[in-house]
């Protein structure tokens, strides 16, 4: 017997996620009937769903375009700091360790699983750097990049570098010190490793 068509749809919108199979979409559907909160949960997906967007400068998930740091005047547009997620930008504003701005990538690229590379912000990157260095534009002086120090990090600030020197742009390139534990996502890192990371980041060139 099949299950009722509103919660087959529930199951089938669950199993749209990544890394959740149709055997746990199916736990979570009948988990969410049977709670009471399920109401909160579902307007907190509607409203976050309809009241948020993508700042058009860096990507990052936001409620006005451009986000609060793209707009603030007092942050040094002429830095960028090239992560893999929004977590990350969250990490490194509330540590308080960054005066310029964010580029997101909103993904990083894994070698193992190839695949495309196209919805990654790498684009958007290029498109920056070349807009900043046309006549007026914001030039841009420095590209951090600040990937996790892991195996899909690794694979993507290499991608990450080729575009950017692909568009002969002269720009200073460094990462974040190799004091970052291996492994640990800059989420998770405290506010001195972090400040550390940032203070000692190294340049970068591959020729
Ligand atoms: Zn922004």
């Amino acid at each position: 017997m099949a299950y009722p068509a509103p919660l087959e749809a529930l199951v089938d919108a669950f199993a749209r996620l990544p890394g959740v199979g149709r055997r746990t979409a199916e736990r979570l559907a009948l988990h969410i009937l049977r709670d009471p909160g399920s109401r909160i949960l579902a307007r907190a997906i509607e409203t976050a769903v309809r009241d948020t967007t993508r700042c058009k400068i860096c990507r990052n998930v936001c409620e006005d375009d451009p986000c609060d740091v793209c707009a603030d005047q007092d942050r040094d547009a002429s830095r960028v700091l090239v992560v893999e997620e929004p977590s990350h930008v969250e990490s490194v504003e509330r540590a308080e360790v960054w005066p310029g701005r964010y580029h997101v990538l909103m993904g990083s690229y894994n070698p193992a699983e190839g695949g495309a590379v196209q919805h990654l912000g790498i684009g958007g990157l290029v498109e920056r750097l070349n807009a900043g260095a046309r006549e007026g534009g914001e030039r841009i002086e420095e590209i951090v990049l600040g990937m996790d120090p892991d195996k899909e990090g690794e694979a993507t600030l290499l991608l990450v570098l080729e575009a950017i020197e692909s568009t002969g742009v002269e720009v200073r390139v460094t990462r974040l010190a190799r004091g970052l534990p291996a492994g640990s996502g800059i989420e998770y890192l405290h506010k001195g490793v972090l400040e550390d990371a940032i203070e000692d980041r190294r340049p970068l060139r591959r020729r």
